[in-house]
């Protein structure tokens, strides 16, 4: 009885206290960023003089005449060109396989790293990735036990920077996925396992697929003719309708010509890899508009050697693709150390190949881009530059669209409204926290 009436006084008293203090929320920081020229690589054009305001982790308005708020922090890139973030469509953050001590065989990678001290190399390949202007990385699998979906959660819990992580979580593939496992191995699954998960049936593709939900992946992969059988049409619709039912889409691996027509038969969302990817191929994906991450290798890589004739192949594969309108990613899967290189800066490299296909740079742009985040299913929230969406740009002297290799030298980076490079500098003491400040439950 006494309760009540202490309650309702507590209440008007709450009611009293926050009329009095209409301004209790501390304002949202603004940064304006003053553009010499802005990049629209939807549209391949420059905007010159354009002013970006970003409020909190959000652009806000985007023009040549926006007006700059009291006390906004303005940013000086009036020499620069700034341009949206960039997206490698595929790699592998915790996996960095190296000449020593396994001789670049990753087979030995996964023997000797625990998934832990791969989770800590992912967070620094991470950064490495953001430093060359990557804010949006998928990262395809091969992670140990779940250390994408670490990497991913720490990221956006706000522990560290890094780019937004679009994760698959274990491949999914028949007994042993892309190995041949002893039978000692692939019984106890204690060697070289968890970087596959085994589904040879209907009942464990659907349980393959829910496993790597739970455990927190945002695509699918699976392996789609790893093995000589490998998966029919009908078993890659199973994996894309129970990927379906939580909006995720699915990549195949693919690597022959019979796995690519299962595959895009099935309607697949992306395939990896050029291997399987014929004329006749390509002329089927442009009619569905299945995304091509050709993982096109360049022949520059120091420790990591490319035939000229495989490398031939792999230009006039990407130089096929291009003209039959196949929609193309950026795409590396740069997951080896190259000596003396970032892993930023080993992705950028595959530009090269890009050049070499002869593609235009408007079209390079737009690969690198729109169409990053349109694979990676951001399209909506994250990516291009305007009001509304995420606040993730990068920054680059001359100009992209007549010189592709301006992507080399990012000299500014902003990721999730916060400066993570500036003058060429990482500076991110703004990333770190003690502790969660987007939400620990994130999954
Ligand atoms: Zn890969």
């Amino acid at each position: 009885m006494l309760k009540r009436p202490a309650a309702a006084a507590l209440c008007s008293t709450l009611v009293l206290s926050f009329a009095a203090a209409p301004a209790a929320q501390p304002p949202v920081a603004a940064t304006v960023i003053r553009a010499g020229r802005l990049l629209d690589p939807e549209a391949g054009r420059i905007l010159a003089n354009q002013i970006i305001l970003v409020e909190g982790n959000r652009i806000r308005d985007v023009g040549p005449n926006v007006a700059i708020p009291a006390g906004a922090q303005v940013i000086d890139l009036s020499r620069m060109t700034v341009m949206p973030g960039l997206v490698d469509a595929h790699n592998h953050l915790a996996l960095t396989y190296k000449p020593e001590p396994e001789n670049n065989v990753y087979y030995y990678t996964y023997v000797q790293e625990s998934t832990a001290l791969r989770a800590i190399q992912a967070a620094s390949n991470g950064m490495q990735m953001l430093s060359s202007g990557f804010t949006i990385v998928r990262d395809m699998g091969n992670n140990g036990n779940y250390a994408d979906t670490a990497l991913r959660q720490a990221i956006e819990q706000g522990w560290i920077p890094g780019p937004t992580i679009i994760n698959s979580g274990l491949i999914i593939g028949g007994m042993g996925g892309q190995f041949f496992p002893t039978p000692e191995m692939a019984k106890e699954h204690n060697i070289v396992y968890p970087e596959y998960l085994d589904a040879d049936t209907p009942d464990e593709i659907v349980k393959a697929v829910r496993q790597n939900v739970l455990f927190g992946a945002r695509v699918i992969k699976i392996c789609v003719d790893c093995k000589p059988y490998g998966y029919t049409a009908d078993e890659i619709r199973l994996f894309v309708r129970e990927a379906a039912k939580v909006g995720m889409k699915v990549e195949g691996h693919v690597q022959t010509v019979n796995g690519a027509r299962n595959a895009i038969e099935a309607g697949i969302w992306s395939i990896a890899h050029s291997t399987g990817l014929n004329e006749e191929m390509h002329t089927l994906m442009a009619q569905k508009g299945i995304w091509r991450a050709g993982t096109d290798t360049p022949d520059t890589l120091a420790g990591h050697p490319v035939s000229p004739q495989a490398y031939q192949r792999t230009v006039a594969s990407l130089k096929d693709a291009y003209a039959k309108k196949v929609p193309l990613t950026f795409s590396t899967d740069a997951d080896y150390y190259v000596a003396g290189k970032t892993r930023g800066e080993v992705c950028l490299e595959f530009l090269k190949t890009w050049k070499d296909a002869a593609i235009p740079n408007a079209d390079i742009l737009r690969a690198i881009t729109i169409n990053g985040y349109k694979v990676s299913q951001t399209e909506t929230t994250r990516g291009p530059i305007k009001a509304g969406y995420i606040a993730d740009l990068i920054a680059v002297p001359g100009n992209p669209l007549d010189d592709i290799e301006a992507l080399k030298t990012v000299q500014f980076v902003m990721k999730d409204g916060l400066v993570f490079k500036r003058d060429g500098v990482m500076t991110p003491a703004a990333f770190f926290h003690g502790g969660p400040v987007n939400g620990w439950r994130i999954r």
